[in-house]
């Protein structure tokens, strides 16, 4: 087997699409490619949206798309538990580190707050974290202890986070406009998805990492991340997104495209995966 290790990793708070399919599809074949060890893993840090039922459909889903993974939480592997909410304590020390080297603060802002202050979405990318105003950076809370407070991640304001993406070249992000102090912690005393990301990635040993267009600009928020724990830096592979005959990306809700409803009419998932298909 090569150095290549290349990951997929789903979030059971629904059933999975088309969309995910595509990306997991590319994910699979670019790594088959290289003669390396896929990896999935089982991103179900959003208790309150994760259902037993999606992670069950989600083994099933993938399975049926012929997709085949080396390691993960039905099949175990040297990098085990691949759940994140059996890895608390990798997450922990990578607060704990991003604490001690002054590369995070409090913050106490409610959604109502942010929501308030925050700028225009950029473009499309409505899902996105808006820019922080910084309300807490200037003046952070005293914290005694890490539960009860959102953390953020202080980004140099002004600097350009650089990267190559293997299919779309090269790409800049500018920090504190194209994205600002991102939360690392939430006060639920569970990690965001970035870091929670950031540090799997890294624990994983993986060396190219394949998802959807939709994050290339978390990947800058990542690249920040890694710098500040001293983590290698993957390679990047952004996926084109699938959208409906509107436009609009796929998300959950379209039921029609799901992977279970596909499954169930007993559509040619084949047919859907190739990449000129609609
Ligand atoms: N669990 C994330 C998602 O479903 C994965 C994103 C990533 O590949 O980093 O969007």
């Amino acid at each position: 087997m090569s150095a290549y290790r290349g990951r997929i990793a789903p979030t059971p708070t629904g059933f999975l699409h088309l969309g995910h399919a595509r990306t997991f599809w590319a994910a699979f074949l670019r790594c088959r490619q290289a003669g390396g060890a896929l990896v999935l893993r089982n991103e179900d840090l959003d208790r309150d949206r994760v259902r037993p039922q999606y992670v069950a459909a989600m083994y099933e889903d993938l399975r049926w798309t012929g997709i085949r993974w080396d390691e993960g939480p039905d099949v175990g592997g040297p990098f085990a538990p691949y759940t994140q909410s059996q890895r608390q304590d990798c997450y922990l020390r990578a607060w704990k580190r991003l604490r001690e080297r002054g590369a995070i603060y409090p913050c106490t802002c409610s959604r109502k707050d942010l929501a308030e202050a925050a700028r225009a979405p950029h473009d499309d990318d409505a899902t996105d974290e808006p820019v922080y105003p910084g309300t807490c950076r200037k003046q952070p809370p005293v914290a005694t202890s890490r539960a009860g407070f959102n953390w953020r991640f202080h980004v140099p304001d002004g600097e350009a986070v650089r990267y190559h993406d293997a299919r779309m070249g090269a790409q800049a992000y500018t920090a504190g406009k194209d994205f600002g102090d991102f939360l690392v912690w939430r006060k639920d005393d569970v990690p965001s998805y970035q870091l929670a990301v950031v540090v799997d990635d890294a624990a994983m040993e993986i060396s190219e990492v394949v998802r959807g267009e939709d994050l290339l600009r978390s990947t800058a928020r990542q690249l920040l991340l890694q710098r500040a724990l001293s983590l290698p830096e993957p390679g990047y592979f952004h996926c084109p997104l699938v959208r409906d005959d509107q436009g609009n990306r796929l998300a959950k809700r379209h039921d029609a495209l799901s992977l279970h409803t596909l499954r169930e009419q007993g559509a040619d998932i084949r047919q859907l995966l190739a990449p000129d298909s609609k």
